[in-house]
This record gives structure tokens, sequence and C-alpha cells, in this order.
């Protein structure tokens, strides 16, 4: 899949979406824009529309965020990743976004669903696993996209809930990675900030996801983490990221040579060889 022109989704690169939480103002999202394009990233997030648990909590800049986006992408050659929570407005962030995301919290709005399978100019949709959907449930959301004609689905894993809130936000099922594979053509991409809430654990559950085979990462990266509007605790500084795409690049070339390895082991060699005592 391609993705904003020149970006190729489901390859052997891992596919690398950062940006902060939210868009909070012109100066956070160049200075986050710069630092993440610096560093490797091929697309760049920010929150436009947030879906916050509580209506107190910072909401987003709304369309001021979609045009701070724009100019940000444009200025440092990145296309935007988005979320969109209102079929009403998914025509105006198609216009500004070159994929359109769809929360957890909406995996199961089934109108926004259809206007997202229905956008024109057609862009692809990430959807991210529903809080506490089954893979089942997950698959079908994407049908429901498919369905009302858009073939561009990717993935992403973010965590589910589970009955301990203690330590980790959520809990990151990676096995799904794998078994999405078996069940669907789609990419699948992980989002290690949201499933784990901690940028202590981001790193090293980037990696695991690599491992487990996804065609990508979706991180939040902020230039003062703590002075964060939303979601400050899981939140990479740059520099953090920067060492999350080198070892993670690193990785993703060691495991495609090693499967280019294991399908040349498999082809050359010839089973009655391997046998002892055979003839
Ligand atoms: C986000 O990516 O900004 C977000 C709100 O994530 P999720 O829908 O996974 O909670
Ligand atoms: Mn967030």
């Amino acid at each position: 899949m391609t993705v904003g022109d020149t970006i190729a989704l489901g390859g052997q690169v891992p596919t690398i979406i950062a940006g902060p939480c939210a868009v909070e103002s012109r100066q956070q999202i160049l200075e986050c824009a710069h630092a993440v394009k610096a560093a490797g990233a091929h697309l760049l997030r920010g929150g436009a529309f947030k879906p916050r648990t509580s209506p107190y909590a910072f909401q987003g800049l709304g369309v001021e965020a979609l045009s701070l986006l724009a100019e940000a992408g444009r200025i440092t050659n990145l296309p935007i990743v988005t979320e969109v929570m209102d079929p009403a407005m998914v025509e105006t962030v198609a216009e500004y976004a070159h994929v359109l995301q769809i929360g957890s919290r909406n995996m199961y709005n089934i109108p926004l669903l259809r206007a997202v399978g229905n956008n024109r100019p057609q862009r692809p949709v990430l959807l991210k696993r529903g809080l506490m959907a089954t893979i089942d449930e997950w698959l079908l959301a994407a049908e429901y996209i498919m369905v009302a004609g858009n073939p561009q689905v990717i993935l992403c894993e973010r965590g589910v809930r589970s009955f301990d809130t203690g330590y980790t936000r959520n809990v990151l099922d990676l096995s799904c990675v794998p078994m999405v594979q078996q069940l669907t053509h789609l990419p699948v991409i992980v989002d290690p900030s949201h499933a784990t809430g901690r940028a202590d654990l981001v790193p090293i559950m980037c990696c695991a996801s690599i491992a487990a085979g996804a065609s990508g990462l979706m991180l939040e990266v902020h230039p003062n983490p703590e002075a964060a509007y939303s979601d400050s605790r899981q939140a990479l500084t740059p520099k953090q990221f920067q060492d999350v795409v080198r070892q993670t690049s690193l990785l993703a070339t060691m495991m495609s040579h090693e499967s280019a390895f294991a399908r040349e082991a498999r082809t050359s060699c010839h089973y009655e060889e391997v046998l002892p005592g055979s003839v």
C-alpha cells in the first residue's frame, strides 16, 4: 500500500509514524515535525480533534490544528496522519491529511466507518483496535470501510483493556500481529505509546513489535514531554525517538536477512541430505 504518494507500507522497512498526541501550537508542531523527520520518521501524526475521556480535558485545536499540521508536513515533506471523529468532518480532514485515523473509541462507530470508506479523494484509513475489541470485531470494522469502497485500511494494535491498570495503561497484544497476518492481507502496525502509557516501556515494546512482524509503528513524540497537554507520560523525547528508529531499523534489517537466509536454506536443502544414514 502506498501512502502519501511515496511511502510504501507493508514492505521490509517498518513505516514510522510519529508526532505529538495533540497539536498544541505552531511552534510545537513545527519543532516536533523537524525532530521526527531528522530522526527518520516517514509520516507525521498529531491530533486536531481529541477523543478525551473527560470533557474538561484539552479537546484539540480543531481545524486550526489541521492547517498547522499541513504546514508542518509541507515544510518537512512528511505526509500527515490525523484522527477524524465525526462523519460530517471526514471531507474536511481528508483535505488536509493523507491518512485518516479512526481512534480506538470509534472503532464501533458504523456511520463513521462508512464515511471514511466513502471519502473523496480517497485516503487510506488507519483503524485502531477498539479498547475491548476482539480480533474478529476489529477485522469486521475494517470490512465496513472496505465494503463502503475503500480498500486501503491499515490496522493498528494499541493495546486492549484488562483488569490490571496499575502499571501499564493497556495490555499490548503482540500475538495479534502474526495472527491478523494469517487472517488478512491488510498491513498491521503497533502503537506502543497508547498500549503502555509509559515512555520508559515504549522503546523495548517497539523492538518487540518489529520482532513480531509489525509493518510499522505509531509513536507519540513531544519536544518537551512534561509540558504536553495530553498523554505526557508516554511521549518520547526527540532523542529517545531517534534511538528507537535506529534500533528498530537494525532489527528489521537483521530480520529480513535472517528470513532471506532461511528461505535460501529451505530451497537449497534437499531432505535426503540432512537425514542421517541416507544414501
Ligand atoms: C491517538 O492516537 O491520539 C489516540 C487517541 O489513540 P487511541 O485511539 O488508540 O486511544
Ligand atoms: Mn495520545
